[in-house]
């Protein structure tokens, strides 16, 4: 019985060990996406004058447009102080 929680032991402390150095590299990566990153269309931007610029352009509305729709394709999902259409 000891030696299977001694070995339990080890294991979680490995585990532990690995989790932390996870969490480092989240955290570096994390780092290195700047302010200047767009999740939407996944691009990283060095200045602030060209981030400004992507979000203002064309090809980042029409990526947001698209992704909105995505979500609102079911043509169930209606906000809840919709009207229902009147016929
Ligand atoms: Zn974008």
């Amino acid at each position: 019985m000891n030696f299977v929680s001694k070995n339990l032991t080890i294991f979680l402390t490995i585990f532990q060990e690995n989790s932390e150095k996870e969490k480092a590299k989240e955290a570096s990566l994390a780092d290195l996406k700047s302010s200047y990153y767009c999740d939407l269309c996944e691009k990283q931007y060095l200045k602030h004058s060209e981030y400004d610029n992507h979000v203002n352009s064309y090809d980042h509305a029409h990526k947001q447009v698209s992704n909105h729709s995505l979500i609102l394709l079911p043509s169930r999902a209606m906000p809840l102080n919709a009207k229902p259409p009147s016929r």
